[in-house]
């Protein structure tokens, strides 16, 4: 049977002040920070956790965090790497819907998007507070026109490109690929464990810890819907680490990032 790999696709990157990246550290100054999609090319089909931003959104609406992109740090530049296409992708996961986790969806045309039940509440009614970083709606445009008392998981929302699929609690999507909730960066945050043949698991944190810095501190960064559940999630992740012996990898950490291995490289 095949084996799983994983690849994880450079996304460009974004800068914000570090009194942002660092809640009342005080620290300051720009820090320029990576984003990343991961594809796990698994048996059951080919998953794609995260899909970084969209570059002209993100021009349009944050022009202040600086994004910088190349066409070849896109989902379709990226997946042609590997010589996959877009339409290839089977599921496309999103640990949560901010503008540089889901700004590649659209291009994965035929896959189902799977999210926690929260989250794509969250997405369809933001709060004001959340109205810009849940501002990329370009993978499902009409989601929002739907009635607030469209019953979610009703299938109602299927005739929509994308099918989605909610989930809530811990799960395993897939044989060896494991979503556990770690809430409070917003309503409905997920981070992502896949074991592997060959290597330790890989657990993905997503924004629920930025980096390397923010766990040694204990310190979360700014812009989360709940900050004393965004340190109990943080405190989870290495708790999950210890627990199965997996390798941290951090959503928007230069120093990390420059020692992982991105596509075409294949984790195995
Ligand atoms: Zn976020």
């Amino acid at each position: 049977m095949k084996k799983t790999k994983v690849y994880l696709l450079d996304g460009g990157s974004m800068a914000l002040d570090r009194s942002y990246l660092y809640l009342n550290a005080g620290l300051t100054g720009d820090e320029r920070f990576p984003v990343y999609g991961v594809l796990i090319d698994h048996p059951e089909g080919r998953f794609i956790f995260d899909t970084g931003f969209d570059f002209g959104h993100t021009c349009e609406t944050v022009p202040f965090t600086k994004p910088s992109q190349t066409p070849v740090q896109t989902i379709p530049g990226q997946l042609d790497l590997l010589r996959v296409r877009p339409s290839e992708i089977t599921h496309v996961i999103n640990s949560h819907y901010h503008i540089d986790h889901c700004g590649g969806n659209k291009h994965c045309s035929h896959a189902t998007t799977i999210c926690h039940k929260c989250e794509l509440e969250a997405f369809r009614f933001p709060q004001e507070s959340e109205k810009l970083g849940y501002s990329d709606t370009s993978f499902a445009p009409h989601l929002r026109d739907q009635p607030a008392d469209d019953a979610l998981g009703s299938g109602e929302l299927d005739i929509f490109t994308p099918r989605f699929e909610t989930l809530t609690g811990d799960q395993e999507i897939a044989k060896g690929v494991y979503l556990f909730e770690t809430l409070g960066h917003t309503a409905g945050h997920y981070s992502l464990m896949v074991k592997l043949a060959h290597r330790r698991p890989m657990l993905f944190t997503a924004d629920a810890c930025y980096s390397q810095k923010n766990l040694d501190m204990m310190c979360i960064q700014a812009g989360n819907r709940d900050e004393d559940q965004t340190r109990a999630s943080m405190q989870r992740l290495k708790d999950l680490a210890e627990l199965h012996d997996a390798d941290l990898f951090f959503s928007h950490d230069a120093e990390s990032y420059a020692n992982y291995q991105k596509a075409p490289y294949a984790y195995t």
